[in-house]
């Protein structure tokens, strides 16, 4: 199973592993990282930026459904 890297294309390989639980069974994550140090860090600043901006536009879309429900509630 190929898993190249998002920033260099090198093969990712396993970094972090850990035990969840779903509901009675036990699943094992395997997070999956750069070789290089480097540019891990590069595509864990990339990973945040994401997500803070999709956070942002989530924050957006739901002050806009709300603006848009006031609206409604006043006409
Ligand atoms: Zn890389």
């Amino acid at each position: 199973m190929s898993n190249p890297c998002i920033n260099c294309g090198k093969e990712r390989i396993d970094g972090k592993t850990w035990k969840g639980k779903s509901g009675i069974s036990t699943i094992t994550y395997t997070q999956t990282i750069c070789p290089d140090p480097e540019c891990q860090k590069i595509v864990d600043q990339k990973t945040a930026d994401r997500k803070a901006k999709s956070e942002l536009l989530a924050k957006g879309k739901q002050e806009a459904k709300l603006a848009r429900e006031k609206l409604m509630a006043t006409a």
